[in-house]
Parts: C-alpha cells; structure tokens; sequence
C-alpha cells in the first residue's frame, strides 16, 4: 500500500459551487490552485475524506466514508480523477496530473488567503 503511481500525481482543488456548475478538471489545473499536493492513493483518500467531512461539518466518529475510501484508492491508484462534494457545493476533487504539466514544482504554492493571484 501507499506505492506511488509512477509520473503521476493528483492536485487537489475546492471550488464553492455545486457540482453541476463547477469547472471541467484539466480547466482546474490552469485556473485554480491547488490546495494540497497528493502524492499517494492513500493521501488522495485521507485528504478527500477530511475535506469533505470539514464541508459537512461532521466529525470522523460521524461520518467513515469506508466505502467511499476503496473506491477512492482504486481510482487514484489507476490514475483517474476523482470529484466528489456535496449537492450545493463545495466541489472537491483530486485532479491526476501528469508530471509534465505540473506547475507545483515550480511554481511555489501561496497560502490562499482571500485574494486571487493574477494570471
Ligand atoms: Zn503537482
């Protein structure tokens, strides 16, 4: 467990709208930042979980999302998108990125604070 997928990783984004209005997840890449670079399945899962449930306002007692968890893995490990959320808003995914198109290494991530970086 917890290999790391060979060239790739995932992105995670938070957009404050619902899933059906949110962007399309290679526009994410170019017009959003990442709130957290993950570089494992497990990583994907564990962060997908808490934000989700920091979204809800449940604790981890309140809501496993065991199942959720697998699939999760699953499709981290064979490199795929994962976008979840709840039905109005916030959208949260795990965009894969190809080490290629990266601009986290070297582009260093700004802590988000309210303002938009110009781009
Ligand atoms: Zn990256």
């Amino acid at each position: 467990m917890g290999q790391h997928t060979n060239g790739i990783h995932h992105h995670g984004y938070v957009e404050d709208t619902p899933l059906n209005q949110a962007l399309p997840a290679h526009e994410r890449l170019t017009k959003l930042d990442a709130v957290e670079i993950l570089h494992s399945p497990d990583e994907v899962a564990q962060w997908l979980a808490s934000t989700l449930r920091a979204a809800m306002g449940r604790s981890e007692e309140e809501v496993s999302f065991d199942d959720e968890w697998d699939q999760w893995v699953k499709f981290a490990q064979s490199g795929e998108t994962i976008t979840t959320g709840l039905s109005h808003g916030p959208t949260i995914s795990a965009v894969v990125v190809p080490e290629a198109e990266c601009r986290c290494t070297s582009t260093p991530l700004v802590p988000v604070g309210g303002k938009k970086r110009g781009r």
